[in-house]
């Protein structure tokens, strides 16, 4: 279909970017005003760029329908739609997870009844794409990471289906979180884009209603507005400053209205887009400017159950004594012969729960070469070293972390970090890189590499090489260095054989005395929990 738009408009283009783990390229549709493709180009002439992925999760394909419908729609310029061309240009990514896609069955989706087949969640090397912005273990993220930068767009949408809870509406939205953003997009997501979407969509058949994520299972109780880090999609277009969202269609409504909530959306979306173009991209600018010039960074935050406003909610009453028609026993589900319409308190206030001051640099081993590839392929800039050198600077040892008992999307993530700081002299060698953090990924930057940051790749595993021990000491083989270090080092000497005195435990353990001499002395391995990118603060090298 897509091919079809392509031959019959010249101001649409099909375009191959990359490949996906299937083994089949991944597609961008472009829609503009004039036979012009080129972002540069378009990007100059003032015109925000729409960025709307489908099929990530291929089981929930409304979105898939929706974007061909309304690119068919604008393209001939149906209720004069073509007008918003003129200020904001379309790039339609039509199915991001094409090995899912491809992998149909009526049995992938338990959870819903249409449409009758669908595609399945993990992609061809069995990944949910929408947990591997950031680590980029597929090859769909790699190629998605090149369309993002290439087009670097200013509003962008990720379709999906849901099933959580039950209610009324056809489609929800989880909005970009403004506490993610630097104070202009903050101001521009609260005052003006977030508040523009629910009420345009009032105004269509369908009615827009925050995701539905509650903060207990009856959502009468109130419901939360969600921050989603940079493993997703629209945390992943916050590292950038980009104004990332996804919808969520709800799973009981009927294809056909799941589809058309998604198209009016869209519609919604796009004219937003192109009316407040200019807008939208000064607030990008100014955001930027912003977090480049910050002189500290918000690391973490907390939902703040203080601060709430109401939002009118058609739900249903929820019960935990329906009888199951499969089992005979009771289960909780919602009642939909008890609708109601209630007024429900909407948190969406996060506040800052840990704060970093910002380096002016990070340098970063060439060893590491799985983390150097993904930086350089988000665009950052780095600065080889010349030579072989010795730098002070500050690094963090890993105190504390805990692992996931079970992997999660191929890795055991770490949990619970904690860290201390160290000021070292450090050597590093001729090709190390030296990494300027004011620069256009800088939020992206920080929450890669400061490793207790939600999505960072100490906790995705990329360093887990530093996790455990290189050298060791034997209980015999030790015993000639640690009688020498001893009679060299009298101070240490008196420190040891006072513990041997007061400790009897101790006293009486051979291995446990050579570990004190081998963890308390240089003998201990400096490398072992020592994180290897390093902070420089000050401006100049
Ligand atoms: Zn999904």
């Amino acid at each position: 279909m897509y091919q079809l738009l392509d031959s019959k408009y010249d101001n649409a283009k099909l375009f191959e970017n990359g490949m996906t783990d299937c083994g089949k390229p991944l597609h961008t549709f472009v829609i503009n005003s004039e036979e012009e493709f080129n972002p540069e180009k378009i990007k100059a002439a003032g015109k925000a760029v729409l960025l709307i992925e489908n099929g990530i999760h291929p089981g929930e394909p409304a979105g898939i329908d929706a974007s061909l419908q309304f690119a068919d729609d604008i393209l001939r310029n149906k209720n004069g739609l073509a007008t918003l061309l003129k200020n904001a240009v379309i790039v339609i990514i039509p199915v991001y997870n094409i090995g899912g896609l491809l992998n149909r069955s009526a049995f992938n989706r338990a959870n819903q009844t249409t449409p009758y087949e669908t595609g399945f969640r993990g992609n061809a090397a069995n990944y949910d794409l929408n947990r591997d912005f950031v680590k980029c273990d597929s090859e769909n993220a790699k190629s998605f990471t090149k369309i993002f930068r290439k087009w670097n767009p200013d509003i962008f949408l990720d379709t999906h289906t849901t099933n959580g809870s039950d209610h009324k509406y056809s489609v929800t939205l989880i909005a970009p979180q403004p506490d993610m953003f630097p104070p202009a997009q903050q101001k521009f997501l609260r005052e003006k884009l977030i508040p523009n979407l629910y009420s345009e969509m009032k105004k269509g058949d369908y009615e827009l209603i925050p995701y539905v994520s509650w903060m207990y299972r009856d959502p009468k109780r109130g419901i939360k507005m969600d921050q989603f880090s940079g493993r997703y999609s629209s945390g992943y277009a916050s590292l950038f400053n980009s104004y990332g969202m996804m919808t969520e269609n709800h799973v009981y409504k009927l294809y056909a209205d799941r589809v058309k909530s998604c198209y009016q959306f869209i519609g919604v979306l796009t004219k937003f887009t192109s009316a407040n173009a200019a807008e939208i991209i000064e607030s990008r600018k100014k955001g930027f400017e912003e977090s480049v010039s910050a002189k500290t960074y918000p690391l973490n935050f907390k939902l703040d159950t203080t601060v709430f406003n109401k939002i009118e909610f058609k739900g249903y009453e929820t019960t935990n004594d329906k009888i199951s028609k499969v089992t005979g026993l009771k289960h909780f589900d919602y009642d939909r012969s008890k609708p109601f319409t209630d007024s429900v308190k909407f948190y969406s206030t996060y506040n800052i729960a840990e704060t970093i001051k910002i380096p002016e640099y990070y340098i970063l081993p060439q060893a590491y070469k799985r983390v150097t590839e993904r930086l350089i392929l988000n665009g950052i800039e780095v600065e080889p070293l010349k030579t072989d050198t010795i730098i002070e600077v500050e690094i963090d040892y890993i105190d504390e972390f805990s692992n996931a008992k079970h992997p999660s999307n191929g890795h055991y993530f770490h949990n619970n970090v904690t860290t201390r700081s160290e000021i070292r002299k450090i050597k590093y060698y001729a090709g190390d890189l030296l990494i300027p953090v004011r620069q256009k990924g800088v939020k992206y930057l920080i929450e890669v590499l400061e490793p207790k940051a939600k999505d960072s790749f100490f906790r995705w595993n990329f360093f887990d090489n530093i996790l455990d021990r290189r050298e060791y000491f034997s209980s015999y083989g030790f015993e000639e260095n640690a009688i020498k270090y001893l009679n060299e080092h009298p101070e240490f000497n008196k420190k040891f054989q006072e513990k041997r005195k007061t400790d009897p435990g101790f006293a009486n353990n051979h291995r446990a005395q050579l570990a004190y001499i081998y963890n308390n002395t240089e003998w201990a391995e400096k490398s072992y929990k020592r994180y290897p990118v390093g902070r420089i603060y000050t401006p100049s090298k």
